[in-house]
């Protein structure tokens, strides 16, 4: 037996109808299956019934699985002769460790093939019709993480503001670091924001107010993981224009 290939699959931001058709395809033929936490488990129904399905669950506070295990599992699997698909939240190479989990594979001599997934932000960004550009009120897109080695060093002066939009993932924890970081850059106070939770899924939760506020939304809501924090002015123009498409879409005045 030959050695197996590990494909990185994209699961996008939940609902099963919006994986990729070569992400449908491969969860449907493959023997092993190693997923996290972020994968609705609707995209279960599509594997086959003899399939393996692996959690290896991670959050914030709680890792199931350490990374280097992870490609441990990925690998061993593969030399075995397993094709393995590695079910990732919206797209591997956005946040989702796909890009070491890649390294490993080459490493170790193992075939590795990436397939897209539509990311947290594009996802949101459609689920809320809130555009990520618009020739109106932005021209640059940005992600960051707002949960990561170093935040409070990191320069993000230039990331948001006028005419830019900035997308921030992981950042409910932070949310306060983030407002008080974003200021201090000289970021005006009322420049509007989005949090959106649970984006693209049944019970999503859209959530508008300035970035002075965003703390305490946060808290008044009781946001959870997973959500986003979407700053610029294109976050207003949708409520300018009266879109109301999100079964929870609250305002907080400015
Ligand atoms: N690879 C993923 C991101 C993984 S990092 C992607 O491309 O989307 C995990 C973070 O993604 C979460 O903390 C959250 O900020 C964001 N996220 C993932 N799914 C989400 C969803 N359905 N709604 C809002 N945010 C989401």
């Amino acid at each position: 037996m030959g050695i197996g290939t590990i494909y990185l699959v994209g699961a996008g931001p939940g609902s099963v109808d919006l994986l990729t058709l070569r992400a449908a395809r491969l969860i449907g033929r493959a023997s092993l299956i190693v997923h996290d936490g972020l994968v609705d488990p609707e995209i279960f129904a599509l594997a086959r019934p003899d399939a393996r399905l692996v959690s290896v669950a991670k959050s914030r506070a709680r890792h199931t699985l350490p990374q280097d295990q992870i490609n441990a599992l990925l690998v061993a699997e593969a030399l075995k002769g397993n094709d393995v698909v590695r079910l990732k939240g919206g797209d591997p190479f956005v946040f989702g460790r796909g890009g070491e989990e890649a390294e490993e594979a080459r490493a170790a001599g193992v075939p590795v093939e990436i397939v897209p997934g539509i990311s947290a932000a594009n996802g949101a960004a459609a689920a809320t019709q809130i555009p990520l550009t618009h020739r109106d009120h932005a021209s640059i897109v940005s992600f960051v993480a707002g949960q990561c080695k170093g935040l409070s060093e990191q320069d993000w002066a230039g990331l948001a503001g006028k005419g830019r939009t900035l997308v921030i993932y992981m950042g409910v924890k932070t949310a306060p670091q983030i407002a008080e970081k974003l200021m201090a850059d000289g970021l005006a106070p009322d420049m509007p924001l989005a949090v959106v939770e649970n984006a693209a899924r049944p019970e999503m939760r859209v959530l508008h107010g300035p970035l002075a506020g965003l703390p305490q939304l946060v808290e008044r809501h009781k946001v959870k993981s997973p959500a986003l924090i979407i700053i610029g002015e294109v976050t207003a123009s949708v409520i300018a224009t009266g879109a109301r498409t999100a079964p929870e879409m609250e305002f907080e005045g400015k």
